[in-house]
């Protein structure tokens, strides 16, 4: 089997090179395969991995363009692996993560006034699913978005955002609803591939479709509405 990863170290010219590899894969995940050419061939491939078993979210890649865990995908022959889209590549498949974590905090994603309250089932349930975020970042390199907007909290932070907003241990949700109005809630395009991407099969589009429910609740609305053209104004009130 062949796979060619696209590799980069800053300290050599060309930075970026594509190194075609010739393994025995059959059966392997990505990630035991980049073990053993780094055991058997080169040394010096540099990646990451974590828990091995798709929890700790550490070794997401690209593979022919999309998204996943390393630990989790099966390899298959022509494969293409780079590193994930909008981070700071480090070396290889390594990329440092913090400007996608930075989100959380400017999103305000976390319990910031806590209150007692007795949570039922059900409600614990309606949050269930996000709370099983890894923070793998796959949604937020998948996002296009992000292509023309780095400013952008991105699909896991305001996933989260309405993770704490719909627990009613939170006292103040309105603090991060605030939070999310600039770069955020309305700047999504609603295209789903943050949905597509996510290995917890959690959706972030609708989340984010309800983030705005909640947000006109709270005497919000799309800024992009009053931009928008309704046809010709004929000076009557109608229009086309
Ligand atoms: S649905 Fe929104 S957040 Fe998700 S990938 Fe598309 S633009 Fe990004
Ligand atoms: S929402 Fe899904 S894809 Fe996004 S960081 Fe969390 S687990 Fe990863």
């Amino acid at each position: 089997m062949n796979i060619t990863i696209k590799r980069f170290d800053r300290y050599k010219q060309p930075q970026h090179i594509e190194m075609a590899y010739k393994i025995e894969t059959e059966g392997l995940t990505l990630l035991q395969a980049l073990q053993r050419i780094k055991s058997t061939i080169d040394p010096t491939l540099t990646f990451k991995s974590g828990c091995k078993s798709g929890i700790c979210g550490t070794c997401g890649v690209r593979v022919n363009g999309k998204e996943q865990l390393a630990c989790g995908y099966k390899v298959q022959d022509g494969d293409v692996i780079e590193a994930l889209n909008y981070h700071t590549l480090k070396r290889d498949l390594v990329v440092d993560k913090s400007h996608a974590l930075d989100s959380l905090a400017r999103a305000k994603a976390y319990l910031g006034s806590y209150q007692k309250a007795n949570i039922t089932i059900e409600e614990e349930k309606r949050i269930e699913l996000q709370s099983d975020c890894i923070l793998c970042s796959s949604c937020f390199c998948a996002c296009p978005v992000m292509a023309v907007n780095s400013d952008f909290l991105g699909p896991f932070a305001l996933t989260r955002v309405y993770r704490y907003a719909m627990d009613r241990r939170e006292a103040n949700p309105k603090e991060a609803i605030d939070a999310i109005q600039k770069n955020g809630v309305w700047d999504c395009t609603l295209c789903g591939e943050c949905t597509v991407a996510c290995p917890q099969g959690i959706n972030p589009k609708m989340d984010i479709m309800n983030l705005r429910s909640l947000s006109a609740q709270y005497g919000y609305n799309d800024p992009n509405f009053a931009t928008m053209s309704f046809g010709v104004d004929f000076g009557n009130g109608f229009g086309f």
